[in-house]
């Protein structure tokens, strides 16, 4: 090998070197840049977030590094030019806003009750009965739910794409010949397959919330979730005194377990993709905390809890997180003139890292 040859190598080596290098230094870069929690947010009410000059929760959510808010309001509020202000704020903020509801009875009206009693469930005796939800083995009932979906889709156009018509809060489901074999999960897996389809016609890159919460906690068995269903988990009545990782650990006069709802979750990952997973969690829920009656109560917020669920939703492959921080608004500022809390939460779901 004569040295001019031998040059040539080192210096092809050096260079080979440096390159590789220089990428694995970019891709810790990108790595150590890229929060692990893509969606970082909180449900609120429309009260609680009306009176910006006394809580500005655009401003908190920004300094918090939350990207996502999500606003509960009724028709007639988001035609008033305040909510229209506060899309534009959050807009021009580059937060994202959606809407989170149980909408069954609001998508399939109860006057239809009169004509078509079939699109309504069946109760345990055998009677058709407008109270809650629908009979998901009525097509025509299906038909006018993923119409009314579509439209209401239309006028919110929540800007992540991600829609939430839930079933009917806790409410039972229909006890039909068709339908009893069914749980709720699969009764409410029924309705949303049939929702999605509706909406990707307007918008190929709608999602659409499959909640596991209450009456869904278990994995759907029998119906398979469409393209674009997601799945959302919501451990309602678990204990916030303790880490959801402590399997023993529950909430006073509950029957569920932590270890079941982990198991809940484990079962629901099985069903749906784990990508698009999201939970939607409680640690800032004052109007849980407070019975959804006011004067609400200081919330008793308990960092290294959360901080332990998020390795658990982390170590589950979990990317999105929402929590409730209703009733944290004006009234609550100016009792507690502390909402710092918020901070640490944006701040532990932004900085946390797989390691
Ligand atoms: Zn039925």
């Amino acid at each position: 090998m004569n040295k001019t040859f031998r040059k040539t190598l080192v210096v092809i080596g050096t260079i080979a070197i440096f390159v590789a290098l220089k990428f694995a230094a970019q891709e810790y870069w990108k790595y150590i840049n890229t929060p692990f929690f893509q969606t970082r947010g909180v449900v609120l009410f429309w009260d609680d977030v009306n009176k910006p000059e006394k809580l500005d929760w655009i401003k908190l959510c920004k300094d918090a590094n939350l990207n996502t808010i999500s606003v509960y309001a009724h028709d007639n509020v988001r035609q008033q030019e305040d909510y229209k202000s506060f899309l534009e704020r959050c807009k021009a903020e580059g937060l994202h806003i959606d809407y989170e509801e149980h909408a069954i009875s609001i998508l399939l009206p109860r006057t239809h009750f009169a004509e078509h009693p079939e699109w309504f469930r069946m109760d345990e005796n055998g009677v058709r009965v407008a109270d809650a939800n629908c009979c998901p083995s009525s097509e025509e009932a299906l038909e006018v739910i993923a119409k009314n979906a579509k439209k209401v889709a239309k006028l919110r156009q929540p800007t992540n794409h991600k829609h939430f018509f839930w079933l009917d809060d806790g409410r039972p489901v229909c006890q039909c010949d068709k339908c009893k074999e069914l749980s709720p999960s699969d009764q409410a897996l029924i309705i949303e397959n049939r929702i999605i389809k509706a909406l990707r016609e307007e918008d190929p890159e709608a999602m659409l919330a499959h909640l596991c919460y209450d009456n869904t906690l278990q994995a759907p068995t029998k119906i398979k979730a469409e393209e674009g269903v997601f799945l959302q988990f919501a451990p309602f009545y678990r204990s916030w005194d303790h880490p959801l990782s402590e399997r023993e650990a529950q909430r006073d006069g509950q029957k569920l377990t932590h270890g079941d709802y982990l198991d809940a979750l484990a079962a629901n990952l099985k069903v749906f993709p784990k990508e698009t997973a999201q939970v939607l969690e409680y640690w800032m829920d004052v109007s849980l905390f407070s019975g959804w009656s006011r004067p609400q109560k200081r919330l008793k917020w308990n960092r290294e809890v959360f901080l332990k669920d998020l390795e658990t939703y982390a170590s589950f492959g979990i990317h999105h997180i929402m929590s409730y921080a209703a009733f944290i608004d004006a009234d609550y500022m100016e009792m507690f003139g502390d909402v710092s809390f918020v901070g640490e939460y944006g701040s532990g779901l932004h900085k946390y890292r797989e390691y």
